[in-house]
């Protein structure tokens, strides 16, 4: 059953518990209002509008046919059944081809790491598959149903953080859904089956005509995704990316790559460079800004 997550941005009070969720759930520094970062998957911003003020977050789409999968060259992106884009730490090399691709601008750089890769949420996957009947090792750390250590994003999963994490992520009716969702006091971001979800958001918009812009945001920007907003703000006002279209992203990848020869030729020997021989984090980041620029300019 693929899952989804829908945020209905009437209800949410910005009340912040979604993004400590998340960084509590990942073991990562509690910071008030972050910014979208390596440990920071999710963000609120606040946004005066006529109507009073309006909390926009923003995480990752889990496109249904995600650009930044296509543009992987070592498969560490991955669409699951289960409806997540996932990120295979052992994988990932941090060419950031994803950051290129991703339309949304969501997967950012490990910056402060000495072995540096890009990160993003999970839609807390591999958090949501932990259970307690996982045997330990002789050293403490949870083991798979292979037997292999249990692995989330790159860190074994040690016995005294499993009962943390599952209740993290487990709704008060028993059953696993995102850290971000579980938090949620509003019921604002819920988690579920996808096609209830976007059930749920059609008959809101269409017994509420006067509340809700008439848009699920996420059900067909890049040919679908598993993230859908309802707003009573139109998104452009909200800062949300309305010009990505309706095709699919592998499409939409390849066309913008296409697009951006000359950065995606040097990405492709300087980001190698960066990573394999030396630690030169400017020039990454002279590559992100030269990035930024060109969105702006095809924005414009
Ligand atoms: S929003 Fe970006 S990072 Fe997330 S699945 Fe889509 S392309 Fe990938
Ligand atoms: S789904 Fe999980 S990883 Fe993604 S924003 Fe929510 S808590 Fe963070
Ligand atoms: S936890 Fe819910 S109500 Fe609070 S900021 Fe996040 S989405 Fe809004």
């Amino acid at each position: 059953m693929p899952h989804a997550i829908l945020v209905d941005l009437t209800e949410c009070v910005g009340c912040g518990a979604c993004t400590t969720a998340c960084q509590q759930v990942h073991q990562f520094p509690e910071v008030e209002n972050p910014t979208m970062d390596a440990q920071n998957f999710t963000t609120l911003r606040a946004i005066e509008t006529e109507d009073g003020e309006v909390y926009a977050r923003q995480m990752c789409q889990h496109c249904q046919d995600p650009a930044c999968a296509s543009a992987c060259l070592v498969g560490a992106l991955e669409k699951t059944r289960d409806g997540a884009v996932t990120w295979a730490a052992n994988k990932c090399i941090g060419c950031r081809y994803c950051m290129v691709a991703c339309p949304f601008d969501i997967p950012k750089y490990e910056w402060a790491s000495n072995n540096p890769k890009v990160r993003k949420c999970t839609m807390c996957y591999m958090e949501r598959q932990l259970t307690t009947d996982l045997k330990v090792d002789a050293e403490g750390y949870v083991l798979d149903r292979s037997g292999e250590r249990y692995d989330i994003d790159g860190h074994n999963v040690k016995a005294e953080d499993r009962d943390m994490i599952i209740e993290l992520t487990t709704n008060a009716d028993g059953k696993r859904a995102s850290a971000c969702s579980v938090a949620c006091p509003m019921n604002s971001t819920m988690f579920g089956d996808r096609a209830a979800l976007i059930g749920e958001a059609q008959r809101r918009i269409k017994d509420n005509p006067d509340t809700y812009v008439q848009k699920i945001y996420g059900l067909k920007e890049v040919g679908g995704t598993s993230v859908f907003y309802l707003s009573s703000v139109p998104f452009e006002d909200l800062g949300f990316y309305t010009n990505v279209g309706t095709e699919n992203l592998p499409d939409h990848t390849w066309r913008v790559l296409e697009k951006i020869p000359d950065i995606v030729v040097t990405a492709g020997v300087a980001l190698g460079a960066v990573y394999w021989i030396t630690n030169r984090r400017e020039e990454v980041r002279k590559f992100e800004q030269d990035v930024k620029n060109q969105r702006s300019q095809k924005k414009a």
